[in-house]
C-alpha cells in the first residue's frame, strides 16, 4: 500500500461490506426498536463473520470496516463498534477463563458487550472516576454509579473500570469483568438524540474477586486508554462513513432536482458546496487511514495522529451533514429521511472518547513536548 492508497483486495473488502450493510443489514436495522440494542442485528454480524473478524483487527482494518458499515447502516457499524469496545479490554487483559467464557459469544452476536468507564462526575476526565471498590474478604464491593454507557442497561456483561485505591488518580483504577446478572447492579435507559442503546448503571455494593479482574489491580486506567486509543481513529472511520453517506445523496439530488430552469448542480454557488465537501471529507480520510496505518507500524507520534484524524472526521463530517441537509431543502428534515438520520447520529462522535476539545490538547502537548529550544 503507498501513501495513501487501498490495495485492491482492500478496496473490494469495502465495497462488499458496503452492499452486506444496505441489503442484509439494513432490512434488519429497520425492525429494531431506536435505543434498543437489536439482538437480531448483532447475530447477523456474527454470522457474517464480522464480529470474528473485528476481534481480530488492527486498527486499518477496523477503520475500514467502520466506515464501509457505517455508509450503508450505521446502527450495523454502531452494534459492532459497540461489541469492539466492550471487549476489546477482555482481548487485551483477560485471563484464558474470561476468553473462553465470552469471545465465543461475541464472536457470534450471542453475548453484548458494554465499555463503563464514564461518570456523572468524571467524563473527560476519566482519572477522577470514583466507582468505589471496597476490599471484601473474597474481593471488593462496588459502589456508586456509571453514566453514559452504550449498550447498557441490556448488555450482557460490562468492562467496569472501579477506584480500587484513594487519592491515586490514574494509578488507583483496576479493570473488572462483571457479568451483568450480578446481584447490586441496576440500570436505567438514557433517551439520547442519537438512535443509540444507552444508559446509566447503578452499583449496589456488586460483588468482584481477583478472577473479575482485567490485567492487574490498580492497572486497569492503562487497559481502557490502551482501548481508546486503538479505537480513536476508527471514530473517525465512522463519521467518514457518515459523511460519505451524506456526499453520495448530495451530489445525487443537485444532479437532478430542477430549480430556475435547470437542476440544481448548474448553480456554481451548489456545485462549489459540493466541491468542498468531498475535498473535506476525502483529507479526513486519509488522516483517518494514515493515523490508523501509523498504529499498525508502531511508529512514533500515534496519539497526536489519532487525536488529529478523530478531530478533523468528526467536525468534518457534521459540516458535510449539514450542508447536505441545505442542499437537499425540507425533504433533508422528514423524519425516516437518511439526511435526517445522519444529523441526529453525526453529533454524538464530538464529544465522545474524547472530546474535540482534549483532541486538541493532546495534539498541542505533543507539540510542545516535541518544540526544538531556540538557540
Ligand atoms: C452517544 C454517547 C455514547 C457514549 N458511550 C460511552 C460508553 O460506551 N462508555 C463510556 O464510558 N462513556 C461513554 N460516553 C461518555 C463520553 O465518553 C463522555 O460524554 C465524554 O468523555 C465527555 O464527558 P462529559 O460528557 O462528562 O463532558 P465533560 O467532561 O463535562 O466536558 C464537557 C465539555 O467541556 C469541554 N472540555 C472538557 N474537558 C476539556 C479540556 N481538557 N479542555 C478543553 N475543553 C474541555 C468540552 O467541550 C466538553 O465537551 C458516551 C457519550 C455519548 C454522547
Amino acid at each position: 500500500m503507498t501513501a495513501f492508497s487501498l490495495d485492491p483486495a482492500q478496496t473490494a473488502w469495502c465495497e462488499e461490506l458496503r452492499t452486506l450493510a444496505d441489503e442484509r443489514l439494513r432490512p434488519l436495522a429497520e425492525k429494531g426498536e431506536p435505543g434498543h440494542v437489536n439482538r437480531p442485528l448483532l447475530a447477523a454480524l456474527g454470522e457474517l463473520g464480522l464480529l470474528d473478524r473485528l476481534l481480530g483487527s488492527g486498527a486499518l482494518d477496523l477503520c475500514l470496516l467502520r466506515e464501509s458499515l457505517a455508509r450503508g447502516c450505521t446502527e450495523a457499524e454502531t452494534a459492532l463498534a459497540l461489541q469492539g469496545l466492550g471487549t476489546y479490554p477482555v482481548v487485551q487483559a483477560g485471563t484464558p477463563a474470561h476468553r473462553e467464557r465470552w469471545l465465543p459469544e461475541v464472536r457470534a452476536g450471542r453475548a453484548v458487550a458494554a465499555f463503563a468507564l464514564s461518570e456523572p462526575g468524571a467524563g473527560s476526565d476519566a482519572a477522577a472516576l470514583a466507582l468505589d471498590a471496597v476490599h471484601a474478604p473474597d474481593g471488593w464491593r462496588l459502589t456508586g454509579e456509571k453514566c453514559w454507557i452504550s449498550n447498557a442497561p441490556e448488555a450482557d456483561f460490562y468492562t467496569v473500570f472501579a477506584r480500587t485505591t484513594r487519592g491515586a488518580g490514574a494509578r488507583g483504577v483496576t479493570a473488572f469483568l462483571v457479568p451483568a446478572d450480578r446481584p447490586g447492579l441496576t440500570g436505567t435507559p438514557l433517551d439520547m438524540l442519537s438512535p443509540h442503546p444507552i444508559g446509566a448503571l447503578r452499583f449496589d455494593g456488586v460483588p468482584v474477586t481477583p478472577d473479575d479482574v482485567l490485567g492487574e489491580p490498580d492497572r486497569g486506567f492503562r487497559v481502557a486508554m490502551n482501548t481508546l486509543n486503538l479505537f480513536r481513529p476508527s471514530v473517525g472511520a465512522f463519521a467518514i462513513g457518515m459523511a460519505r453517506a451524506a456526499l453520495d445523496a448530495t451530489v445525487e439530488h443537485t444532479a437532478t432536482r430542477t430549480a430556475f430552469g435547470g437542476p440544481l448542480s448548474d448553480l456554481q454557488a451548489v456545485s462549489h458546496q459540493v466541491a468542498e465537501m468531498a475535498t473535506r471529507t476525502e483529507a479526513a480520510r486519509l488522516l483517518v487511514y494514515a493515523a490508523a496505518a501509523a498504529y499498525d507500524a508502531g511508529e512514533p507520534g500515534v496519539p497526536r495522529r489519532a487525536a488529529m484524524a478523530k478531530l478533523y472526521a468528526t467536525e468534518t463530517a457534521q459540516y458535510v451533514v449539514d450542508t447536505a441537509v441545505q442542499l437537499h431543502g425540507a425533504r433533508a428534515l422528514r423524519r425516516g429521511h437518511l439526511l435526517e438520520h445522519l444529523y441526529r447520529e453525526v453529533r454524538a462522535p464530538r464529544i465522545y472518547e474524547g472530546a474535540s476539545e482534549v483532541q486538541r490538547t493532546i495534539i498541542a502537548k505533543e507539540l510542545y513536548a516535541n518544540r526544538e529550544p531556540s538557540a
